[in-house]
């Protein structure tokens, strides 16, 4: 009787912790918080760049904060969106040369 009655309250117990868990899971997918950089960094990308310059595309920030805002994976072109054509250029010319 009493092993009926431990098995009864470890099951729900279980339960409970797994309602838990999921909810906490749940929660943490859907409103995903992200820390903000620190000051002196782009707070796009958290890595120090300058403003004319693409956001670091290989930051683990910026691609999770690009893949919330916009629901898939940054590419350099996205990277570099707010460059100007120039910059833009030289930076094509640059990722070429690594691929
Ligand atoms: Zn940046």
């Amino acid at each position: 009787m009493l092993k009926k009655e431990i098995e009864k309250i470890m099951k729900a117990t279980g339960e409970l912790a797994h309602s838990k868990i999921k909810r906490i899971t749940q929660e943490k997918h859907g409103g995903l918080q992200l820390m903000p950089p620190k000051k002196d960094v782009c707070q796009e990308c958290a890595t120090k760049h300058k403003p004319n310059e693409p956001h670091n595309q290989e930051s683990l920030y910026y691609q999770m904060q690009f893949q919330i805002k916009h629901g898939r994976f940054p590419t350099w072109e996205d990277a570099m969106a707010h460059c100007d054509e120039k910059t833009k250029v030289i930076w094509r010319e640059e990722l070429k040369g690594s691929e």
